[in-house]
C-alpha cells in the first residue's frame, strides 16, 4: 500500500471535522479546512476543521466552567489519577496510529517514531502516579506555636500551545501535569499537525474524562493569540520559537497571567582532547540532527580541539555521508524530509547565508538528487565557522551543523556559551568528572556527558532565550500549581 493510502487508511477520525468542547464532538463556526499535507509527497492527505475565534471561545468557556463548577478539580486525586491511568493505557493501544501519524504529518522515521511515541503514555502514568503521592497539604510551625498550612492549588484553567515537530509528545508534557495537578485545558495544536491532539482528545472521552476538562482546537496564530489574551484563561503553557514566546510573555505580562515557555536552542556538542570520537558518534550523528534537525535540543554546533579539528570533523562527516535520505516509512531511512515546505525554504537560506559569511561547505548543502518530491534536503556540515555567524547563533531547525575549533576549556565555555539560547548541550571526555565540572559552566537546563538522552522524569527547559520553567519530572507538575497558605489563628 502506498504512503497516502495507508495514512488514509490508518487515520480513521470520524470526528476530524469537529472540535472537542465540553466533552462533545462540536460542530465549527466557520467551514475552513487545514489541510494536512505529506512532506514526502507534498499531497494533502487529510483535511481537518480549522478552528475560529468563536470556536477557541467555546473551548475557553466550558475549560473555565469544568474548573469552576465541575468535578475534576474537587475530586480525590486517586480518582483523577485512574482517569489518567484509562487514558494512558488508550493511548497505549493506538501508539501504532500515533506514530503513524507523527511521521505521516513530519516526516520523522518511523522507527523513531515508534519509539519515541511511547513517550506519551508514559507521561499520563507518570503523573497519574506522581499526583498519588503528592504533599498536597504541608503544614508549618509559627514562631508563637501555632500553625499554618500551605496548600497546592491547581493553576486554573490552561492554555496548552504546542508546535509541529513532536505534536503529541510536546502537548503531553503539558496536559498530563495541568489535569495531574485538578487544572482544565484548551490545546491548540499547530495548524500543520492536528491529527495527534484529536487522538488524545478520544482517548480522554473513552477514559470518562469529565466535559469540559480537555478541549482541543487546531489553529493558527491569530486564534493562538486570541487565546492568550483571554482572561479567563489563568495560564499559558507554551512550547515553540522563540520570537513566539517573547510575544506570548509580553501578553501575559500585561495581565500577569501565569506562563511557562520551552523555546529554541542552538545547543553545543563539546568534544574535549581526551575524548573517543568512534563512542562519540554514537550519539552525537542521530543527535545533531534528529527528525532532521528539526528538534529544540539537536547538537547543531560542534567545538572540537583545535589540535583535533581534522580528525573529528573527518570521522563526523564519515559518518553523516552514510545516514539514508528517503522515504520515512522504509526502516532503511535515517533522515526523512524537512516537514513543510518554509522549512526547507528556511534552512536553505541559512544555509547561503552560511556560504556567504565564509564558512566552509563540507558536505551536503542542497536537494538530494534522488528524491524528486518531498521537502528534502541533504544532511549538511560546515567547518570554519566563526561565532559571529548567523549559522553559529541562529537557530536552523535543519540538519545543518557548524564545526568550531577551540583552544582550551575556557574558549570551549566560551563559545557554548557565546549564544542567546541555553536549552541543552553535551560533554565528551574520558574523564565524566571533568565533564560535570565544564557542564556546571555551561549556562544551559540540561546536558549530557557522553552519551545524549532526554528523560521524561528529568526537568527539561531552557536559560536564557530558551524559556522559562521546566517540564518533565517534579517540576513539570509544579508548573501547574498555586501556593495558598492558611493561617489559624
Ligand atoms: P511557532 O512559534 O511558530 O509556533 C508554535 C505554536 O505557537 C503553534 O501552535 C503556533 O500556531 C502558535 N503561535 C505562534 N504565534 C502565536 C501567538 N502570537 N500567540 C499564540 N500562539 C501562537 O513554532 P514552530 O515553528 O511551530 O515550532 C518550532 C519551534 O519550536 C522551534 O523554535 C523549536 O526550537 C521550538 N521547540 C521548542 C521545544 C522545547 O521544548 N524547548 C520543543 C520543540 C520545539
Amino acid at each position: 500500500m502506498g504512503y497516502i493510502d495507508r495514512a488514509r487508511t490508518v487515520f480513521q477520525l470520524k470526528n476530524a471535522h469537529s472540535f472537542y468542547i465540553d466533552g462533545k464532538w462540536a460542530k465549527p463556526s466557520t467551514d475552513k479546512l487545514l489541510e494536512v499535507v505529506s512532506p514526502h509527497t507534498e499531497e494533502v492527505f487529510m483535511t481537518f476543521a480549522e478552528g475560529a475565534i468563536p470556536d477557541v471561545d467555546r473551548a475557553i468557556a466550558a475549560a473555565r466552567q469544568a474548573f469552576d463548577k465541575g468535578p475534576w478539580p474537587r475530586m480525590s486525586v486517586d480518582e483523577r489519577a485512574d482517569v489518567m491511568v484509562r487514558i494512558a493505557a488508550n493511548l497505549r493501544e493506538r501508539l501504532p496510529e500515533l506514530a503513524e501519524a507523527w511521521s505521516a504529518q513530519v516526516g520523522a522515521t518511523h522507527g523513531f517514531t515508534q519509539y519515541a511515541s511511547k513517550q506519551v503514555p508514559l507521561l499520563f502514568d507518570y503523573y497519574a502516579e506522581m499526583i498519588r503521592t503528592w504533599p498536597l497539604v504541608d503544614e508549618r510551625t509559627r514562631d508563637d506555636g501555632r500553625v499554618a498550612r500551605i496548600v497546592s492549588e491547581p493553576v486554573g484553567v490552561v492554555a496548552a500551545i504546542t508546535p509541529w515537530n513532536a505534536p503529541l509528545v510536546l502537548l503531553a508534557y503539558k496536559v498530563a501535569p495541568a489535569l495531574a495537578a485538578g487544572c482544565t485545558v484548551v490545546a491548540k495544536p499547530s495548524p500543520e499537525t492536528p491529527i495527534d491532539a484529536h487522538i488524545l482528545a478520544e482517548c480522554c472521552e473513552a477514559a470518562g474524562l469529565p466535559a469540559g476538562v480537555f478541549n482541543v482546537v487546531p489553529a493558527g496564530r491569530e486564534v493562538g493569540d486570541h487565546l492568550i489574551r483571554h482572561p479567563s484563561i489563568d495560564k499559558v503553557s507554551f512550547t515553540g520559537s522563540t520570537g513566539a514566546g517573547i510575544h506570548i510573555a509580553q501578553v501575559c505580562a500585561e495581565r500577569l497571567a501565569r506562563v511557562s515557555l520551552e523555546l529554541g536552542g542552538k545547543s553545543a556538542a563539546i568534544v574535549l582532547d581526551d575524548a573517543d570520537i568512534h563512542t562519540a558518534l554514537k550519539s552525537l550523528v542521530p543527535f545533531s540532527m534528529p527528525i532532521t534537525g528539526q528538534v529544540c535540543f539537536s547538537l547543531t554546533r560542534v567545538l572540537a580541539p583545535r589540535s583535533r579539528m581534522e580528525e573529528v570533523m573527518g570521522a563526523y562527516v564519515a559518518a553523516v555521508k552514510t545516514l539514508n535520505v528517503g522515504d520515512p516509512f522504509d526502516a532503511a531511512t535515517n533522515l526523512g524530509p524537512l516537514a513543510m515546505q518554509r522549512q526547507r525554504d528556511r534552512v536553505e537560506g541559512y544555509i547561503a547565508s552560511g556560504i556567504a559569511e565564509g564558512a566552509q561547505l563540507i558536505t551536503g548543502g542542497g536537494r538530494p538528487q534522488h528524491c524528486n518530491q518531498g521537502f528534502f534536503i541533504e544532511p549538511t556540515v560546515f567547518g570554519d565557522v566563526d561565532p559571529s555567524m548567523k549559522i553559529a547563533r541562529e537557530e536552523i531547525f535543519g540538519p545543518v551543523v557548524s564545526f568550531m575549533a577551540f583552544d582550551d576549556e575556557e574558549d570551549a565555555v566560551a563559545k557554548a556559551n557565546a549564544t542567546d539560547y541555553g536549552l541543552h548541550g553535551a560533554i565528551y571526555t574520558a574523564d565524566p568528572e571533568r565533564g560535570y565540572r565544564m557542564a556546571r559552566q555551561v549556562r544551559a537546563g540540561s546536558l549530557t556527558v557522553n552519551g545524549m538522552i532526554v528523560d521524561p522524569k528529568m526537568p527539561f527547559g531552557g536559560f536564557k532565550q530558551s524559556g522559562v520553567g521546566r517540564e518533565g519530572g517534579p517540576e513539570g507538575l509544579e508548573l501547574y500549581f498555586e501556593t495558598k497558605c492558611i493561617y489559624f489563628g
